[in-house]
């Protein structure tokens, strides 16, 4: 419908001449049609600003002054630099209007803004619907403004990342940002926070850079994710340092020997959180093996504890399909759908020992043969001013002491030494198992045989300063596969 409503662009002159084909419409021989005419412009959309002159004149004549009166309101017609802009009840209205527009130009420029231009409110009377919205000067005046202009805004959790003349550009860019973690099987992706695109007013400077939004979505959130391994770092020490477990770590740095790092390895310390994270759905079918169940088979020929795999099994096989849950491309949660065994596994068969242990049975663990001072400890040692490796513990004791067996075993050698042992004097060596084997050497005398079980706690020996000893003590050594280890780290 044609009306003053849709004119802010129409000049004064031709806003004039619409109204003077109106004046001559209302010729006194005409006036009896006026009624008429109004109810026909209603529903033809005719122009209906009237003069004030004619409308007084128009309504003496007639006589329903009190009708028109109810359908015609006084009102002004607001003209800016000579362009009719519509129509107010009150230039208050107006002024208004430009006081809000002056303070969010002000708000989004950064700086007092005001407009400029010559204002110009014509009297007129016209029906109440004519009046124009506020929101549509507002709209005009914006527009005039070179500084600002009406933009999409892409916003995350109420953060301005950029704006496009272009909505599909801000929505390409957050395309991009799903695109890293969408594969194939992606059913479903969504973003983690508040995304939102306005169409507003910004500056006209604003960021319209879609690499620098790209790379604030995709920005890490969580600091340093990465340490270098510096000299005397453990990675208990780096995961403690960071706030993590062992574990939490380890899951951070997969395949990485949490035993042995090395200066300048770089490892993950945090996990990398994207100013805009993205959770994806992937549906999957895959092929996994099946764990053999394992049957046990008694063999009274073996010990309490002892097993023996006597077949392996074959594993078996299905066809799982399942949607898993990503965070930013890591895994959260997996629901499996369906699952086809494709190949039933066989039993794992494994005979276990009923045999009870004899007493002598070797424990796994170690206790202190005798107690006392520690004289000369494991390792590089000073003897009369040259360095000399230990290969036990001396462990200074009364003469006569009870040496007790450090575990169960077997004893190897009960004797005196000869050879290259001829400095042990008297010594017993007991064999574990294993590969592990524990000598007590120096001994006054010996309270087992070569070829004797011994249970752990037995007294096998008394303490002496025999072979070469410089006072009473017991050299306790332990060796694994024939090299002495420290004693020290078994003995509990
Ligand atoms: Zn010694």
């Amino acid at each position: 419908m044609e009306s003053i409503l849709h004119l802010p662009r129409w000049d004064g002159a031709g806003m004039r001449a619409k109204l003077g084909q109106f004046q001559q419409r209302l010729q006194l021989q005409q006036r009896l049609e006026l009624m008429q005419h109004r109810l026909d412009a209603a529903t033809a959309g005719e122009q209906r600003l009237i003069s004030p002159l004619n409308f007084f004149a128009a309504a003496a004549v007639i006589g329903v002054a009190a009708i028109v009166a109810t359908v015609y309101t006084p009102a002004y017609v607001v003209e800016m630099d000579g362009i009719v802009l519509g129509t107010v009840s009150d230039p208050q209205v107006f002024e208004q209007a430009v006081d809000r527009v002056e303070a969010r130009a002000s708000e989004i420029l950064g700086y007092e803004y005001t407009m400029e231009g010559d204002l110009n409110y014509e009297f007129a009377l016209t029906e109440p619907e004519n009046i124009t919205p506020t929101a549509q000067f507002e709209t005009y005046l914006f527009d005039q403004i070179g500084e600002v202009m009406k933009n999409y805004v892409l916003t995350v959790d109420g953060q301005f990342i950029g704006a496009a003349q272009d909505r599909a550009v801000l929505d390409g860019v957050l395309e991009q940002v799903k695109a890293a973690y969408v594969t194939e099987n992606t059913v479903s992706s969504e973003f983690v926070g508040t995304v939102s695109i306005s169409h507003e007013y910004t500056a006209s400077d604003v960021n319209q850079d879609t690499t620098a939004m790209f790379t604030a979505l995709t920005a890490n959130t969580n600091g340093q994710t990465v340490y270098e391994v510096q000299k005397g770092d453990t990675f208990m020490q780096i995961a403690m340092d960071n706030g993590m477990t062992v574990s939490e770590m380890e899951a951070l740095n997969p395949g990485v020997d949490i035993n042995k790092i090395y200066i300048g390895q770089l490892l993950n310390v945090k996990e990398e959180i994207p100013f805009l994270s993205v959770k994806t759905v992937d549906n999957v079918t895959y092929t996994e093996s099946i764990d053999c169940p394992v049957v046990e088979v008694e063999d009274d020929t073996m010990y309490q504890g002892q097993t023996k795999v006597l077949d392996a099994g074959t594993p078996g096989e299905q066809v799982v399909n399942a949607d898993i849950a990503y965070l930013n491309g890591v895994e959260q949660e997996r629901t499996i759908l369906s699952t086809e065994v494709t190949r039933e596994a066989t039993n794992k068969v494994v005979a276990v020992g009923t045999k009870v242990r004899p007493s002598w049975y070797p424990t796994g663990s170690y206790i202190w043969p005798v107690y006392g001072t520690i004289t000369s400890s494991f390792g590089y040692r000073s003897v009369f001013g040259s360095y000399s490796y230990h290969d036990g513990l001396d462990i200074a004791a009364p003469y006569g002491t009870t040496i007790k067996a450090s575990d169960g075993g077997t004893v190897v050698w009960s004797g005196t030494g000869t050879g290259g042992y001829w400095s042990f004097g008297k010594y017993v060596v007991i064999d574990h198992g294993n590969g592990v084997r524990t000598i007590y050497a120096h001994c006054s005398s010996l309270l087992v045989s070569t070829g004797d079980h011994v249970y752990q706690g037995q007294a096998i020996a008394k303490v002496g300063s025999t072979g070469r000893s410089s006072g009473n003590h017991c050299h306790f050594e332990m060796q694994i596969n024939g090299t002495p280890v420290n004693p020290r780290s078994y003995l509990s």
